[in-house]
């Protein structure tokens, strides 16, 4: 990257108020932020006693030995106690902890006393299998409650989980098991994906031939389709019905350290080969629970919440299970796709349980404005009062739809910013303190410290842009990349002394509100400009014919990179004229954003290449757009979708 800032082209004024309401009784009030300023140690040893402790911690930071952080290491607790236990002896043991909605339409409620003998059975089951303290067990399920109850079982008995995103194939996750060492692997027959039954256990069947996976001793397997013919491993395989469903509902919890490890997950691979992050208990338990609290503003007794993510990824780890269930919330899990068996599936699901708040990403609101205003319309979305994307930077046209047409105009919109390595969110307004902007995370959430800094570690002023980095250690930290602490160093402490580099590129305005601009690998250089894929995206997405875009700069002769960019139209009907719409989007470009960042080429595509947690892989089309050899797409939703697009391209010249 030159020395010069990244553009700072986008100009978005439109601005949203707390509702009056919401702002009068919200969780955390601009107080917080004060409050953490002053004292952000104290700050955080205060928001650990929204923990229950078996031994409370007396210290709350030991960076004696940067970047390896401890956070309140002298005290002792249990994960699982904390998300299920102890609200049951609060006598809340009758709400509903999850509402879980199946593809083909099975629901179960179960309330936090269900879930309390759920996971001690599942608990003693484990031990069964001989699994201590410290094993590795690998999870491969789809979304049901028997994969939330795993992975609280895991947490109950000090069993770091490595959750393997249910829809990777048998090489992904064989890697997985291996990378981890796991001992124990936790299986469905399946699960139900596009209407149909889609099989888990032929995948786990052939990752464990491969080498590496020796160390695997059982394969707990949970009926979920009840397909026939399912291959059995005798002496290594075993139903959950058999195994768990006999064991007792009671198990004593055990105390462990707060920097005992909790999970394993890895990265989503959007920028190269997946990192092993590793997080543990105390320090992260912490972060989720009050920025669940504090984000998404939780009222226990009377929200609905919903996070659409796959538990597979963080924001389901995070956002799902140890935020939500920390404090008490009610929630909605759903295991099948938006549209089956129609377009409006995820509307319906609002309306019928009372969602108060939904929490998504910037893809499946695209999808949902590519599918037509009508179909949400056609819903009752009243209970909605919070929504929140997560994932990829949101276009401030994606963000007024997602308020307009599935918010009412009335809900804020909280866009916030984090990574699998950082356990829990960061940046991100409150609803009832911050005037939201949008298309910006804008401000590090209290007790976070983040800034934008120059090549040379120089903090830039409002206005300007460069590289995010976070100046404070935090509770959720990533502790190290499982194996691989000089990875650890090299990928997030070398860049910036003392500083941890996010690798996404942002700007601050003149507000000095953060707007994250894509990875810093996406940013263009084009005749010496710095341009952000992200701004570039958003101009085309706030063209009326365009969906969604992704934008790569691919090697020019004349001008360094030239803008290249693969747009989704909207609306189904074909294109009379595609040549003059072409034209049409790039003038529309050098009219939003100036000449600088006119795509030089425009090309509409059916299909954009995602990762599996729904984010466009730049690199991808940046590799077809430099005629090079494709890189890893083991993470990928749907690779065919790449030679598609290889075959719109013109020739190598
Ligand atoms: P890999 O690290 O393997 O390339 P990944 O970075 O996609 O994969 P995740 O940890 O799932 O894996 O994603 C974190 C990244 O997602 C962030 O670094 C950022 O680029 C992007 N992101 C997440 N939320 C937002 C947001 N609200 N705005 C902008 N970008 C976001
Ligand atoms: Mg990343």
């Amino acid at each position: 990257m030159s020395n010069e800032s990244l553009a700072n082209l986008l100009k978005e004024e439109r601005r949203f108020a707390p509702p009056a309401a919401l702002a009068e009784q919200a969780n955390v009030t601009a107080e917080a932020y004060e409050r953490a300023r002053a004292d952000r140690l104290g700050f955080w040893a205060e928001q650990a006693r929204r923990l229950s402790w078996d031994t409370e911690p007396t210290e709350t930071l030991d960076w004696s030995n940067p970047p390896f952080a401890k956070w309140f290491a002298d005290g002792k607790l249990n994960v699982a106690y904390n998300c299920v236990d102890r609200h049951v002896e609060n006598g809340l043991g009758d709400r509903v902890a999850l509402h879980f909605e199946g593809e083909p339409g099975d629901t179960r409620s179960i309330t936090y006393a269900q879930l309390q003998s759920e996971v001690s059975r599942a608990a003693n089951a484990l031990v069964e299998l001989g699994v201590r303290p410290g094993d590795r067990v690998a999870i491969y399920l789809p979304m049901i409650p028997e994969t939330v109850v795993s992975m609280l079982a895991c947490a109950r008995i000090g069993a770091p989980h490595s959750v393997v995103f249910g829809g990777f194939s048998a090489d992904a996750l064989a890697t997985r098991i291996n990378d981890a060492d796991a001992r124990v692997v936790i299986t469905a027959d399946g699960g139900f994906r596009r209407g149909k039954p889609s099989a888990l256990k032929p995948a786990v069947d052939e990752a464990l031939t491969r080498p590496g996976t020796e160390n695997v001793r059982s394969v707990l397997v949970v009926r979920r389709t009840g397909q026939e013919d399912i291959a059995w491993t005798e002496g290594r395989d075993v139903w959950w019905h058999d195994l768990v469903e006999r064991q007792s509902d009671r198990h004593t919890p055990e105390a462990f350290d707060a920097e005992h490890p909790l999970f394993i997950l890895y990265t989503s691979g959007t920028t190269g080969k997946p990192k092993g992050i590793l997080h543990t208990s105390g320090g992260y338990l912490t972060q989720v629970s009050y920025t669940h609290h504090a984000v998404f503003d939780l009222k226990p007794e009377s929200d609905v919440f919903w996070c659409t993510a796959d538990v597979g990824w963080v924001t389901g780890h995070s956002y799902i299970v140890y935020g939500p269930l920390s404090n008490g919330a009610t929630e909605v899990l759903y295991e099948g796709t938006p549209d089956t068996p129609h377009r409006g599936r995820w509307w319906e699901i609002v309306q019928k349980y009372g969602v108060t708040t939904l929490y998504t990403a910037p893809t499946a609101i695209r999808a949902a404005m590519k599918w037509g205003d009508d179909i949400p319309a056609k819903f009752d979305l009243s209970s909605l009062r919070i929504l929140g994307s997560v994932g990829e930077p949101i276009n401030p046209e994606a963000w007024v739809w997602y308020r307009e047409h599935i918010g009412a105009n009335r809900t804020p919109v909280v866009d916030t910013w984090w990574q699998t390595e950082t356990g829990g969110i960061m940046i991100s307004p409150l609803p009832g303190v911050t005037e939201t902007k949008p298309g910006s995370a804008q401000v590090p959430v209290p007790g976070i410290a983040a800034t934008v800094v120059d090549d040379e570690a120089r903090e830039v002023p409002d206005g300007a842009g460069g590289y995010l980095v976070l100046t404070e250690p935090w509770p959720s930290m990533l502790r190290t990349i499982w194996g691989d602490d000089q990875r650890f160093l090299d990928t997030y402490w070398s860049r910036f002394e003392g500083r941890y580099f996010a690798g996404d590129g942002a700007k601050k305005d003149d507000d000095g509100d953060i707007w994250l601009l894509g990875r810093v690998d996406d940013v263009m250089l084009v005749s010496g400009h710095n341009i952000s894929t992200t701004e570039v995206e958003s101009a085309l997405v706030s063209h009326p014919r365009v969906a969604e875009a992704a934008v790569v700069g691919a090697t020019d002769p004349q001008t360094t990179q030239a803008i290249c960019a693969f747009v989704i139209l909207r609306g189904d009907g074909e294109n009379a004229d595609e040549a003059a719409l072409v034209e049409e989007l790039r003038a529309h470009v050098g009219k939003q954003l100036g000449p600088i960042a006119k795509p030089k080429r425009v090309l509409p595509v059916a299909e954009l290449p995602k990762t599996r947690s729904g984010k466009i892989m730049r690199r991808l089309l940046r590799d077809v757009a430099e005629h090079r050899t494709l890189g890893d797409v083991t993470t990928l939703t749907d690779s065919s979708v790449m030679d598609l697009i290889q075959n719109k391209l013109p020739a190598a010249p």
